[in-house]
């Protein structure tokens, strides 16, 4: 990678700092239970992006390991100072981040290209008629853009 920056982040206090190397894969708006449980909010905002494009400038987030229903592991990673969430870890992926769109300086550079777990959506609140919304989940392989696929396929190899 270059070392271009398309944007910057971090968490509440300023102990962790980073930055993204590139936009992301994919962006998750996930309306589950999990989801508002843990922010203490109506949805969460995640961008996939994979892990080596994100540059820690200062701070080591912690882990902060989940229970999950589905058995696959999930790790919230947490300034250690003020316990900001700023990505997780679905699935024990080394390669891929899910990094919390609302922890970047700027989080209107990132706009979610999905909705999912509508299902269990805070009733009042309206979705965009442009943005693909799923009861549960999608097919991957049908949504994202072919570039995007193939970055994914080269984090998962
Ligand atoms: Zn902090
Ligand atoms: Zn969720």
């Amino acid at each position: 990678m270059s070392d271009t920056t398309f944007a910057l982040g971090g968490c509440a206090c300023g102990a962790v700092r980073y930055s993204l190397q590139s936009p992301p894969m994919f962006t998750h708006c996930c309306h589950c239970r999990d989801c508002q449980r843990q922010t203490g909010s109506a949805f969460v905002l995640n961008a996939l992006i994979e892990t080596d494009r994100i540059s820690l400038r200062h701070g080591e987030p912690a882990a902060f390991r989940m229970p999950t229903s589905s058995g696959h592991p999930h790790d919230i990673y947490r300034c250690v100072d003020c316990g900001t969430a700023v990505w997780s870890d679905y699935g024990g992926r080394a390669g891929l981040r899910f990094v919390r769109v609302g922890t970047l300086d700027e989080p209107d550079t990132v706009a979610p290209d999905v909705h999912i777990f509508t299902r269990s959506k805070l009733p009042w609140i309206g979705l965009p008629t442009e943005t693909p919304a799923f009861e549960v989940y999608y097919d991957t392989q049908k949504l994202w853009p072919a570039a995007a696929l193939e970055r994914l396929h080269k984090v998962s190899a």
